[in-house]
Order: C-alpha cells, then structure tokens, then sequence
C-alpha cells in the first residue's frame, strides 16, 4: 500500500498534480527529454438532456474531476520527415503519423489526435513535428467522454505549441469535427463543449442549437454527484447510434420542422398516427427529454432536489421505454439507487451517455456516498454478477495548459 491509496482511492478524484507529475517522469524515460506543453482536459457526466443534442436540444452536463493529460516536446532527433510520435500510456502503445497525409479514414485511437492537427492546419496553425505522450484517468467508452477529453485535450496542447489560442466554442467545434471525420462518429456538440467550458463548481446548461451555454453553479455542498460504472459494453450492431439519429430526423421531417427541438409535447401528441408507433416513441423521448432538461436545471438552482430526482428517473425511463437505448445492467443500477430511495440519501439517478452499457450518474446527499455507493455495488454484483466501479465528483475546472 502506497501513501496514495492511504489518502485518496478510487471512490475519489484523482490527483491533477499527481497525474501530471507521473506524465513528466514518463515523457522523459519515453523521450529522453521534459515535455515542453502539457495540457489536461476532463471528461464529462450528463446530469440530464440524452440524445437531446443532435436534435438542437438541451443538455445539462458537467466536466468530472478525471482527466487526459497530453504533453509534447519537439523531437530531440533533426531527423528527415514529418511524422509525429504519439504514445497512449493506457494502450501502452506507440502510433505515429505523417503531418502532410494526415489519413482521415484510418481509424485507431490516434484518429481523436489526428483529427485535432488536420483542425489546425487547416486553420493556417501548422504545429510541427512533436513527440507526444497522452495519459488518461477518464475511463475509456463507458459515456464519460475520454474521446472528447483526448480531443480537448490535444486541441488546448496545440493552443500552446502553435501560439494560437481558440476561443472556447471554436476548439469545442474543432474538436467536434476530429470526431466527425476522422473518428467517423456524427456526435453532438456536448462532449467537447463540456470539456472546454467545464467551470469548477458548474454545471452547464448547452443550448446545442445555438451552441451556446449558461453555467449553473451547484452550489449545495450537500449535494454530491454519483457515478457508477456497470462496467458492461453491449457490442450490438454498431448501427444503434445513427439509426436513433435518423429516426429522429425522420420524425422532423414528417413533423414539418427542422429538428424535433422544435416540437412541443402537446403537439406532439396529436401527430402519433403521422409518425406511426416507433417513430413516436423515438420523438416522444427526444421532445419529452429536452423540456425535462430545462425543468431540471431550474430546479437544481431553486434547490428542489426531490423534483430533480423525479425528473431523473423519468429521463431513465423515457430512454429505457421510448428510445430503446438502456440495457438490463442499467436498468438494474436506476432500480437499486431508487430502492435505497430519498431515505438512504439517493435524490435521482439515471443512465448517463449513449446507452447500451456505460454509467449512471446519481445525486446523492454528502456523507452517505459510500454506503449507498456499496448497498447498490453489493445487489448489482448479486443480480448481474458483475463487480461495479462507483466515484464521486464535483463539476470540475475545463481544458487548460498546465505548462506552455
Ligand atoms: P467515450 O468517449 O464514451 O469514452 P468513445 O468510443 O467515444 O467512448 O471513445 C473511446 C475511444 O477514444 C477509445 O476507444 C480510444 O480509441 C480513444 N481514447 C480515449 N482516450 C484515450 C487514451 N488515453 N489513449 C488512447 N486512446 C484513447
Ligand atoms: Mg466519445
């Protein structure tokens, strides 16, 4: 047992400092030198507002206290080309690639980095050969954003080492077309921007419409925020996500307007024969989820925690029910922390992310998170047989340069 674990274990935020003081120790055995930039950009939770951001919703996530760190120096090596060398220490593999033939169709996990360089580029911010090391405490496809933090995270590196910084909302949008393009994945814009705007102590409410965002302090320290990792992956088809997505825009289509951001439940309501029973229920979320959002963000700032938990369930429920996107070990995760209820501290809870596996996200009150966090690990492990990962958070401080 280190003194680390002594003080600070898994349940709790990692270190910053301390993951930043590994990456220099390893960048130097890699590189043979210090790193010259280093960056850190978190990953983010979605408190509620799923599957509302491409249809021009709202979504109402915080940046988490995990993140990837990225450091860079120049190559000590004046040797011909162009390539730059990236490692990942959790793939524990080196990767390189060529800044004049950039290949957005090859897809690995250098294509969130890859992505991010084409972006400067193309904006006349040519970064150079470098070495690289990325280093990351956001678990890996489990809905809390490592590939959006990866991105952020490069983007704010390249900030430094190119000498141009971006405004916020542009490296969120940079980011978010690496993703597109060169990662293949038509996401929304919520990842990055909650990575590049996270403030500490705020959530943010995105307008994904007119990508803009209103930060909400969550200012209750009695509150605490909940994640559980089911630490399941459902590999379906690997179509789920743009079949949801064109189901939603075939829903607007047949609605007569441009997304169903645009829709209102009552009207909703009276077109179910238009859209026939899938397509209803796939917008019925989407228009139901969007105004549970907006109520939610209300609530938190009025302080009306037990309206915020109903409207968390409902949000699980509607993803469950209507959008088809929850899986059985989920499903199990809401049940328990609904068991242990107002009673045993738990305010709401509900998946978080994508779906088909991931995280729930709970608000749960201070003092009792790790007990509620082991009464509902306890009866997943007993109905799944599958052991949980739990850690709490605070809304989290955004992308940044830790050294330039
Ligand atoms: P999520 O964003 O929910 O974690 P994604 O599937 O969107 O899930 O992104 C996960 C992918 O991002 C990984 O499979 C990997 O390709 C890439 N990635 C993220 N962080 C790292 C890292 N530290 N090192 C290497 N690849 C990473
Ligand atoms: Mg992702």
């Amino acid at each position: 047992m280190t003194a680390r674990t002594a003080t600070r274990d898994e349940f709790q935020s990692p270190s910053l400092p301390e993951q930043v003081a590994a990456v220099r120790a390893r960048f130097a055995e890699l590189y043979g030198s210090e790193p010259q930039w280093i960056a850190a950009a978190p990953g983010r939770v979605n408190l509620i507002g799923e599957h509302t951001d491409y249809n021009g919703g709202f979504v109402f996530p915080l940046a988490i206290e995990r993140y990837t760190v990225v450091a860079a120096a120049r190559p000590r090596t004046v040797a011909a080309g162009d390539a730059v060398r990236v490692h990942s220490a959790l793939m524990g593999e080196t990767a390189e690639f060529s800044l004049s033939d950039l290949q957005p169709l090859r897809r690995d996990w250098t294509s969130y980095v890859r992505g991010v360089f084409a972006g400067f580029i193309d904006r006349g911010a040519a970064p150079g050969r470098l070495d690289l090391l990325v280093d990351s405490k956001v678990p890996l496809g489990s809905g809390l954003s490592s590939s959006a933090a990866l991105e952020v995270a490069t983007a704010t590196l390249l900030e430094g080492v190119a000498g141009r910084p971006l405004d916020p909302v542009e490296k969120a949008r940079l980011s978010q077309q690496a993703e597109h393009v060169y990662a293949g994945m038509p996401c929304g814009i919520m990842d990055q921007f909650s990575s590049a705007l996270g403030e500490q102590g705020k959530l943010l409410l995105i307008d994904c419409r007119s990508e803009t965002a209103q930060l909400v302090p969550l200012e209750d320290d009695s509150v605490e925020v909940l994640i559980i990792n089911s630490n399941i992956k459902h590999e379906l088809t690997g179509t789920e996500y743009a079949d949801r997505r064109r189901q939603c825009f075939e829903s607007a289509r047949l609605l007569g307007v441009e997304t169903l951001r645009d829709v209102a439940a009552e009207r909703l309501a009276t077109k179910r024969s238009k859209l026939g029973p899938l397509l209803y229920r796939r917008a019925h979320h989407v228009v139901t989820e969007n105004e549970r959002t907006v109520e939610a963000a209300q609530a938190l700032q009025a302080g009306d925690w037990r309206r915020v938990g109903e409207l968390m369930y409902a949000s699980h429920a509607s993803l469950r029910d209507d959008f088809e996107v929850s899986c059985a070990e989920l499903d199990v995760l809401v049940e328990l922390a609904q068991q242990v209820g107002a009673e045993g501290g738990v305010i709401g809870a509900r998946m978080t992310g994508g779906g088909f596996g991931g995280c729930i996200v709970a608000l749960v009150h201070s003092g009792r998170e790790r007990e509620i966090a082991a009464r509902i690990g306890e009866g997943y492990a007993a109905r799944t047989g599958v052991a949980a990962t739990p850690f709490v958070t605070r809304p989290a401080r955004g992308a940044h340069l830790v050294k330039s």
